[in-house]
């Protein structure tokens, strides 16, 4: 899977959340990344290493915009 991201990308994270989903979207990218979670909606923010260390993939198939 591709590990290229920015913004608005759908990315899946090894941990899952307390929610069950795996599956985030990047909502601010600078020194911190902001990603909120595409099922319960939830944003969490964590530094770049932090996000390329528990970044699974990038999902550029599965976007869904309406
Ligand atoms: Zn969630």
């Amino acid at each position: 899977m591709d590990k290229e991201f920015k913004l608005n990308d759908r990315v899946i994270m090894k941990k899952q959340h307390a929610c069950g989903s795996n599956e985030w979207m990047i909502t601010r990218m600078g020194v911190d990344i902001k990603i909120k979670c595409v099922n319960c909606g939830r944003e969490i923010m964590m530094d770049r290493l932090e996000f390329k260390k528990k970044l699974k993939g990038v999902n550029h198939e599965k976007v869904q915009e309406d």
